[in-house]
C-alpha cells in the first residue's frame, strides 16, 4: 500500500523549512521475541515486515548506525542523544552480542548517550544486569499489572504465563537501581485500573508509562479508556503522585507551558527515528498498526543520513505541528495538549492520517478531567500564596492553605483505604463521615495529625494493617464528645488514639468518654505535640525514641519554649508560618556525633529532632526542617522540577551531586538558615558573620545552579526567581 501521505502534498507544503534534529533513536536489535503477546503491534497487527527482516542487527549495521547518530549529533551540536535497544526482545541477542553492540555505541557517539533498553525481562539474569550497569543501560520492563492482568496478553507461545519470570527480572533490576528505568504497561480496560496501579507500584518503578493499546479507525479499541485513566489518575493524585507517570506528567507539563516528552501527546513531536535490524530507517514502531509497510521510509543507514531521513515528506509532515493535524483537531479546544494523539492512531483507510485519533473521545475526556484537577489545584494554591512561599518564608495564611491542601490529600487516601476495607469489618469511616457533619472541627483535629497520612499510604501499599481507621474514628468520637460506640482492636495490648494518647488494659470499645486507662499524649512549648507513642511516627531517616520520662518531657518543654523565643527574634519572617503549621515534634534518638533532625514528606506538620538543650541550635533546626515540610506541601500540589530530569547538581553543603529536587529542598532550607545568621551577624553575635557568609554563598550558588539546570518547570522557574529576589537583598 502506498503511504497515504504521498497523496497529500498540500499539507506537506506547510512543513517548516528547517527540521528539528532527531533526539531519540530506537534500534531494533533482535527481530524475534520469546513471548507471543497477542496485543503486540510488531507481530499481531497490520504490518508484517518483521518476516522480511534479518533476525538480528549485525555489528556492521550497528557500527554504521552509530556513525549516523554521531554525525547527526555533531552537525546539530546536540548536548546528548537517546538510544533505545528494542526488539522483538533485545535480551535474545545474548550477553556477548549485546556487549559488542554496546561497546560500538558507547565508543562511536561523541556526545552523552542516554542508553536504554525495553525488555520483557524474562531472560534478565544478575550477570546481564551487571553488564548493563557497566554500560549504563537504563532498562524498562513491559508489565501490564498483576498476574491476571498480565496473563491476559503476555504469554509464551504455549500459553504459559510470563508473569513470574518478569517479576524475577524486576527484582534483579531493583537491586541495580542505577539502571532501573521503569515499567511500560499496555492498558486493557477489562483490568481494574486500581489493581493495575497497585501492582505496578509494588515493583517500585522509578517511572510508569501507560500505553493506549494501538488501534486505528479500521480496528477501533474497546470503549472506556478515559474512565479507566481518570480513575487511576485520581488515585495517583490522592497518593501524592508517588511515581512519575509519563502520560499524566506529559499532559501536565504542556498545560504548564512545557513539552510532553512523549510521542503520545502534544504538538512538538517527530524527533524519534527507528533503525531496523537490516539498517532501514523507519518511523516509530506504532505505525505498524496502520498497514503493512506503514513505518517504512525507503532509506537505510548505509546510504542515507539522519538528515536525509528528516527531509523525507513523512518526517517533515510529522514535525509540522498543527499543520499535520486534521481540521477537526485544529479546531479542538484541547489540541495543544492532545496534539491529535499518537500519529498511528489517526489512520483510516481512505483518508490516511488526516483524522482525529481513534481515541479522540478518551483523550478529550482525560485531558478535560485533568485540567479540572489542575484548576482545582491552582485554586488551592493561588498566585498570592505561591509568591509568598517563593520569598523563602510564607505567612500564616499561606501556611493555612498548605495545611488545608494536605488535609484534602489525607482525606482522599482515607477514602481509598475505606473503600478497600468496606465489607471487611465494622465501618469506622461511616462513623467519621457522620461525625464530620455534626462536628467537623473534632474530625479535622484528628485527620490533620501528621501520621494519619503515613498510615494510609502504608495501608494502601500493603505494609500496614487495617485497624488504624477505627483508632481514628475512636479518637474523633472522644475529641467531639459524641455518644457513639466504636469497636477498636488492641495491638500488643494497646490502642493508640492519634493526638490523644494510648489506651491499655484490654479495651475493645471506645465512646465519647475519655477512657480511664488513657496514657495521654504530652504537649510542650507553644502547644506542640511531643509524639513519642504514635506507632506510625518512626518515618524519618533516623530512628525515633521510645516513650519519654516526665523529666525528659520537661527538658523538651524548656528547650522548645526557649527556642521559640529565639525563632521570633532571629527569624521573624518565618515565625508566624512556623506557628501556623508546625503541630508535632517526634523525638529522635540522639547521635553522639552530630545534631539530628529530619522531615518526612507524608508527615506534614511534624519534625523529627534529637534532643538538644541549646535553644539557639534548636531554633535553627526548627526553621530549617520546617522549610522542607513547606516545600514538600508545595510539591504535592505543583511540579517545580521536571519529573523526568536525571540531572545532578553540585551544592555547597554536600560533597556528592544531588538530584534537582533535593538541591531545591536544600536551597529552600539553607535560605532560611542564612536569614537567621544574617540577623545574628547584624546583632554582632561572635562568629555569626562567617556562618552567614557561608550559608549565603551556598544558597546563592545553588539558586544559580537550579536556574541553569534546565530541569525546572515554568512554576519552578518562578519559584526560584522568588528565592533569587530575596537573596539579592542580602548584604555581601
Ligand atoms: S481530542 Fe480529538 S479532536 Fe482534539 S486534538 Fe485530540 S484527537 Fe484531535
Amino acid at each position: 500500500m502506498r503511504s497515504p501521505l504521498s497523496s497529500r502534498p498540500s499539507e506537506i507544503a506547510g512543513a517548516p523549512a528547517s527540521a528539528r534534529p532527531l533526539r531519540q533513536f530506537v534500534l531494533k536489535v533482535h527481530e524475534l521475541c520469546n513471548l507471543a503477546c497477542d496485543h503486540c503491534y510488531v507481530y499481531e497487527h497490520a504490518d508484517q515486515s518483521w518476516r522480511r527482516k534479518p533476525p538480528i542487527m549485525s555489528a556492521a549495521v550497528a557500527r554504521r548506525t552509530a556513525e549516523r547518530i554521531a554525525e547527526h549529533a555533531v552537525r546539530h551540536r546536540l548536548a546528548g542523544v537517546g538510544v533505545v535497544l528494542h526488539g522483538g526482545e533485545p535480551l535474545l541477542l545474548g550477553t556477548a552480542r549485546l556487549r559488542e553492540l554496546l561497546t560500538i555505541l558507547r565508543g562511536a557517539i561523541p556526545v552523552p548517550v542516554d542508553l536504554r533498553m525495553q525488555t520483557n525481562a524474562v531472560r534478565l539474569t544478575e550477570a546481564t544486569a551487571e553488564m548493563l550497569e557497566t554500560f549504563g543501560v537504563r532498562t524498562g520492563v513491559s508489565l501490564d499489572g498483576d498476574r491476571s492482568a498480565n496473563d491476559r496478553h503476555r504469554r509464551y507461545r504455549n500459553g504459559a504465563s510470563s508473569h513470574e519470570r518478569t517479576l524475577r527480572g524486576l527484582a534483579i533490576l531493583r537491586s541495580h537501581p542505577e539502571i532501573y528505568a521503569g515499567i511500560l504497561c499496555t492498558i486493557d480496560v477489562r483490568n481494574d485500573p486500581i489493581a493495575v496501579y497497585e501492582a505496578l507500584l509494588a515493583e517500585a518503578p522509578p517511572r510508569i508509562d501507560l500505553l493506549l493499546p494501538h488501534a486505528t479507525w479500521d480496528n477501533p479499541p474497546l470503549p472506556g479508556h478515559a474512565e479507566w485513566l481518570i480513575r487511576l489518575h485520581r488515585r495517583w493524585l490522592a497518593d501524592g503522585r508517588p511515581v512519575p507517570i509519563r502520560l499524566f506528567d506529559g499532559l501536565r507539563d504542556i498545560a504548564a507551558g512545557g513539552h510532553s516528552g512523549t510521542e503520545a501527546v502534544g504538538i512538538d513531536r517527530g524527533e524519534v527515528a527507528v533503525v531496523e535490524t537490516d539498517g532501514s530507517w523507519e518511523q516509530p514502531d506504532s505505525m505498524k498498526t496502520a498497514f503493512d509497510g506503514a513505518a517504512a521510509t525507503g532509506l537505510t543507514v548505509v546510504t542515507a543520513s539522519a538528515d536525509d531521513l528528516l527531509s523525507t515528506p513523512v518526517m517533515r509532515h510529522r514535525q509540522s505541528g498543527l499543520a499535520a493535524l486534521s481540521a477537526t483537531c485544529r479546531a479542538c479546544p484541547v489540541v495543544t495538549q492532545c496534539g491529535g494523539g499518537l500519529y498511528a492512531h489517526r489512520f483510516r483507510t481512505g483518508s490516511g492520517f488526516d483524522n482525529p485519533s481513534v481515541y479522540c473521545a478518551d483523550l478529550k475526556g482525560l485531558i478535560t478531567a485533568m485540567n479540572d484537577e489542575v484548576t482545582a489545584m491552582r485554586e488551592a494554591l493561588p498566585d498570592r500564596v505561591f509568591d509568598d512561599l517563593a520569598t523563602g518564608a510564607g505567612g500564616a495564611s499561606s501556611i493555612a492553605y498548605l495545611t488545608s491542601a494536605q488535609e484534602s490529600i489525607t482525606r482522599a487516601l482515607l477514602v481509598a483505604a475505606a473503600d478497600r476495607l468496606s465489607g471487611t469489618e465494622s465501618d469506622p469511616w461511616s462513623v467519621l463521615s457522620a461525625l464530620d457533619k455534626h462536628d467537623p472541627g473534632a474530625v479535622r483535629r484528628i485527620l490533620t495529625h501528621p501520621f494519619v497520612r503515613v498510615w494510609a499510604v502504608k495501608f494502601l501499599s500493603g505494609t500496614a494493617g487495617p485497624h488504624r481507621l477505627a483508632d481514628l474514628a475512636a479518637a474523633a468520637v472522644i475529641a467531639g464528645g459524641a455518644d457513639v460506640d466504636v469497636p477498636v482492636t488492641a495491638r500488643d495490648g494497646r490502642v493508640h488514639l492519634p493526638t490523644l494518647g494510648t489506651v491499655t488494659g484490654g479495651v475493645t470499645t471506645v465512646n465519647g468518654a475519655r477512657p480511664p486507662a488513657l496514657d495521654p499524649a504530652r504537649r510542650i512549648g507553644p502547644g506542640l505535640l511531643l509524639e513519642d507513642a504514635d506507632p506510625y511516627r518512626d518515618c524519618h531517616e533516623w530512628p525515633a525514641t521510645g516513650r519519654l520520662t516526665p523529666e525528659q518531657v520537661r527538658a523538651w518543654d524548656e528547650a522548645v519554649t526557649a527556642a521559640w523565643r529565639v525563632v521570633e527574634r532571629d527569624a521573624p519572617d518565618h515565625a508566624a508560618g512556623l506557628a501556623a503549621g508546625l503541630t508535632t515534634i517526634t523525638p529522635l534518638t540522639p547521635d553522639p556525633v552530630t545534631l539530628r533532625s529530619a522531615t518526612a514528606r507524608q508527615a506534614s506538620g511534624a519534625l523529627g529532632i534529637a534532643f538538644t538543650p541549646d535553644p539557639e541550635a534548636l531554633a535553627v533546626l526548627l526553621v530549617h526542617e520546617y522549610q522542607h515540610t513547606k516545600l514538600g506541601a508545595v510539591l504535592d500540589l505543583i511540579d517545580l522540577v521536571d519529573p523526568d530530569s536525571q540531572a545532578l547538581l553540585r551544592v555547597g553543603w554536600r560533597s556528592d551531586p544531588r538530584p534537582v529536587e533535593s538541591a531545591l529542598q536544600g536551597t529552600y532550607a539553607h535560605l532560611a538558615v542564612a536569614e537567621i545568621w544574617r540577623q545574628r551577624a547584624e546583632r554582632g553575635v561572635p562568629g555569626a558573620a562567617g556562618h552567614y557568609a557561608r550559608y549565603r554563598d551556598w544558597t546563592v550558588d545553588a539558586i544559580g545552579a537550579l536556574t541553569a539546570s534546565g530541569s525546572l518547570t515554568a512554576a519552578g522557574r518562578r519559584f526560584t526567581d522568588g528565592l533569587a529576589a530575596t537573596a539579592a537583598k542580602w548584604p555581601v
